[in-house]
């Protein structure tokens, strides 16, 4: 077996398709060298070792031993040194290098085959040997913390002590002498903690290193990552050994990394930075302030060291050309490592480089319009979740930032108020018509309310996924959490920051893209839905097969959903109309009535609200089909719940409030989300559907006459169970139809269907869909009512499961494809047998959720519905999920 791919000198055993074999990381640097660009000659050591390691008691195959001895010597002969030999010496880095790169393994050990003897050749042949001694102490540092387990710290300290004594101030200063005294102390403290001397042989070393990458396969923190990221652990990794080349010897080498494209604009420039004289640890450690590559940015930086163009112009054309050509090939913005070593360019990495969603976009654009990709691959590269960024408001970049603090970016957009410290004075502040950013230690769900009233959301304690994180996200608004740098006083309601104090009241803007905090209000952006956005949405919406539609009940959201480009109204939930001003006075009088005709004494009072409510709808939504649910909740919701309250509502109705205690008391129920509610209303009160239907009917001849296009209304009936409680609301419906018919002589044209939001109405869908017309799969209830949990409270407990492993995401956020989504496709095919014709919606939140619309793709559902800010989010996946 081939254990061991080979690559350097213009040619490479692998290549880039060879991914799952070598990591990303070892393919890459094969497909370099098969493109003839300057890679340092190595070795990949393959990831089915890893599994072999893992399979056999952290043992190697017995060819391995071999197969990297006859590697180590073909590096040798090009580059003329010898791994171990004391005059000509090579020098490795050994690094790990999974299929997908992955924070939580071992990264890298440099300068590895450095010994007592081996340095002084090294400093001889570079005719610098306090370069040398820095590299050796340097390697035995990186060598005893990721090989050997000894805490990079107590070196530092060691050096600190060396600079105290010496009153030095920075690394630079001390001398090779020194470092030979420092490099006899590391060795002292690593024999003291491990009870063995710092291995002198280089192969010794190696295989050190070798096992210390598999080993951190295993890691703690690797698989924690492999558990969020959905990494199979037996993928393993693969082992990068690659020749040495250094970037710190002298002032005509340089390391540095670079983005073919900017990675936050996405514009068309070479982005980078990079550091003379240093190794990449340098770069990354951020101790010294890296230099523009190009002098365009160095100029608009405003910067006035010298940018790679200017310093090194030759390797800086050469870089570029390396650039072109490697975007070209991979026909993507690529992510690249290089060094310089005494004026010689070497390439060490190359991969897909991460960008913000905006970046994505204008890049996957420009590349189709670059005729680098086509329309539909342009559309394959933007993850659809991402839009999300794009969507809120973002700081005018051109606006002066007064930062004050930052933490992290936690929920895109950007938003401005006065401070509040707590949810109930958010939620005053919102009501007396005032923008208020909520500021809390960390948030918790009683604070539910306040995040709703405000702008944003700000926190100095918790992570990505705190609270704050997740319950902003999924609102929608802006939030910046964690920001350690701010100081909270409840007691005082003060907020410190910056050596500067703020008071409840003071307006401060934060910034959910960059995690900033900034003093006062900062310009804003509106999000523009034109440009690269909307030449994506379009090449989108021509593969798109499945229509996608919104939930909405307001003028509001309708109106957004159709700037967002939503194709109707998959589902207009009526109860919210119910709550408002008013209404919910005549929806009382309704509930407490205790004969049919005080009902429909009370519902006549709503019939005018509601009609006026889909006359709204319909003219928004212009010719485009709207589906109107009937009542849905139980009617104990409508009710007041304190006593306070009782008593306030009570005196207002004239009513006595123990009669509204006693009705209150009566309609309450163990389980509401199982109980009277949905058709089962219907069946009780069919005056409810029918004031609902005559409202709809009605607005349907009223709109149609405004707008001159002709209104079909989709009429469906909530949790059907048995195909009998359909036929009754149906019977109700085309009654009051032909009634309206013949009051207005016009002719009208509707449609009747279900949701399928219950098992029995997934099994019964051959018997449902010979009365229905249409399903819309409420995948809400039927995640509910499937896995038998409750939507409302489950969450107190499917945090553990996740975290157990049991499920992998959140049932009601991602559809179970399993289970869910079994009964959808039984409900799908079963309705089809007995009408082929049949319409096939979803409406529940799964709609908006990139794998549940491959999902629905996957079904041939006719479209998805979803909340308005996800519809752009949606017409992507729907994309996606076609192609
Ligand atoms: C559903 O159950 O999926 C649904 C859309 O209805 P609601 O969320 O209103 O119960
Ligand atoms: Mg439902």
């Amino acid at each position: 077996t081939k254990w061991v791919y080979t690559f350097g000198n213009g040619s490479a055993d692998g290549a880039a398709n060879l991914k799952n074999l070598l990591g990303g990381k070892g393919a890459n640097l094969a497909e370099m060298s098969n493109l003839g660009l300057p890679v340092p000659p190595g070795f990949t050591i393959t990831t089915e070792v890893c599994t072999w390691y893992y399979e056999h008691e952290h043992s190697y195959p017995e060819e391995l031993a071999a197969q990297v001895k006859a590697a180590l010597a073909d590096i040798g002969s090009v580059t003329g040194r010898i791994f171990g030999d004391a005059s000509h010496p090579l020098l490795l880095s050994v690094r790990s290098g999974a299929r997908v790169s992955m924070p939580g393994m071992m990264d890298t050990v440099l300068n590895l085959g450095l010994n007592d003897e081996t340095v002084r050749a090294i400093g001889e042949s570079a005719g610098d040997m306090r370069f040398a001694y820095d590299s050796y102490r340097r390697f035995i540092q990186m060598y005893s913390d990721v090989v050997l387990g000894v805490d990079h710290s107590e070196f530092e300290e060691l050096i600190e002590d060396h600079k105290d004594q010496n009153e030095l101030a920075l690394d630079t200063e001390i001398t090779a002498e020194s470092w030979v005294g420092l490099i006899e102390k590391f060795k002292e403290l690593v024999e003291r903690e491990l009870g063995k001397p710092f291995p002198q042989d280089p192969q010794e070393q190696l295989w050190g290193a070798i096992g210390a990458v598999f080993g951190s396969w295993m890691t703690a923190r690797a698989q924690t990552y492999r558990r969020l990221h959905d990494i199979p652990a037996t993928w393993g990794t693969a082992v990068n050994v690659q020749a040495m080349v250094f970037g710190n010897m002298g002032e005509t080498s340089a390391t540095g990394v670079a983005f073919t494209r900017n990675p936050s604009t996405g514009e068309k420039t070479l982005y980078g930075e990079f550091l003379v004289n240093a190794q990449g640890e340098d770069v990354v450690a951020g101790i010294r302030t890296p230099q523009d590559i190009t002098e365009k940015a160095r100029i608009e930086a405003g910067s006035t060291r010298p940018s790679l163009e200017n310093l090194m112009p030759e390797c800086f054309t050469e870089f570029q050309a390396i650039c072109d050509k490697l975007e070209s090939h991979y026909r993507d913005m690529q992510d690249l490592e290089f060094t310089i070593e005494q004026g010689k360019l070497w390439m060490l990495q190359t991969r897909s480089g991460k960008r913000t969603a905006k970046a994505a976009l204008k890049i996957a654009v420009d590349m189709a319009a670059e005729g680098l990709l086509t329309e539909e691959e342009a559309v394959m590269r933007v993850e659809p979740a991402a839009l999300d960024q794009l969507l809120h408001p973002t700081i005018d970049p051109k606006a002066q930032r007064d930062v004050i603090a930052t933490g992290l970016p936690a929920s895109p957009g950007a938003a401005c108020g006065a401070i509040v410290f707590n949810s109930d004075d958010a939620e005053e502040a919102k009501a007396a018509g005032q923008k208020v950013i909520l500021v809390r230690i960390e948030t918790s769900p009683e604070d539910i309310h306040g995040m709703h009233a405000a702008e944003g959301i700000l926190t100095s304690r918790g992570g990505m996924t705190s609270h704050a994180a997740v319950v902003a996200r999924g609102m929608g608004k802006p939030c910046v959490s964690g920001a350690g740098m701010v100081r909270i006083d409840y007691r005082n309601a003060t907020l410190m920051a910056g050596g500067r104090t703020f008071k409840k009241g003071d307006v401060v803007t934060i910034d959910g893209a960059s995690g900033q905090v900034l003093a006062g209000e900062v310009a804003m952006l509106q999000p523009a839905l034109s440009g690269d956005f909307g030449t994506l949405m379009g090449w989108a919406d021509k593969v798109r097969r499945m229509k996608v539609r919104t939930n909405a009940e307001t003028p509001n959201d309708a109106k957004a959903a159709r700037d967002f480009g939503a194709e109707g109204i998959g589902l207009c939930r009526t109860e919210h109309m119910f709550f408002d001003g008013e209404r919910i006075v005549s929806v009382r009088e309704m509930i407490l009535a205790d004969t049919e005709a005080g009902r429909r004494a009370a519902l006549a009072k709503l019939l005018p609200m509601q009609r006026q409510d889909f006359t709204d709808l319909f003219e928004i939504m212009k010719g485009l089909p709207v589906t109107i649910r009937l009542l849905d909740p139980p009617l104990h919701e409508f009710l007041p719940h304190s006593d306070e309250e009782v008593a306030e509502v009570a005196a207002a109705m004239g009513v006595p409030a123990e009669k509204l205690r006693e009705r209150s008391m009566t309609l309450s129920e163990f389980n509401p989300m199982l109980g009277h509610r949905g058709c089962r209303l219907l069946v009780s009160y069919p005056e409810i559907a029918e004031m609902q239907a005559r409202a709809i009917f009605e607005a349907a001849v009223e709109a149609g006459k405004r707008t001159g296009a002709p209104v079909v209304p989709e009429i469906m009936v909530p949790l059907v169970g048995l195909k009998g409680e359909l036929d009754l609301v149906r019977g109700v419906i085309e009654r009051t139809a032909e009634a309206v018919k013949s009051e207005t002589g016009a002719d009208l044209t509707y449609q009747i269907g279900t949701m399928v939001e219950l098992p029995r109405a997934a099994l019964q869908a051959a018997e449902i869909a010979k009365s229905a017309e249409f399903f819309s799969f409420g995948t809400n209830d039927l995640t509910q009512t499937t896995f038998g949990i409750s939507r409302d409270d489950a969450s107190s407990f499917l945090g553990t499961y996740q975290a157990k492993g049991l499920i992998e995401q959140d049932p009601f956020v991602s559809l179970d494809q399993d289970g869910v989504g079994e009964l959808v496709k039984i409900g799908a095919e079963r309705g089809r047998s007995t009408r082929p014709d049949i319409k096939l919606g979803i409406c529940g939140e799964h709609g908006g959720d990139p794998a549940s619309i491959h999902f629905c793709e996957t079904v041939g559902l006719n479209y998805v519905s979803c909340s308005p800010f996800r519809v752009p989010i949606a017409r992507l996946a729907a994309a996606q999920a076609a192609l």
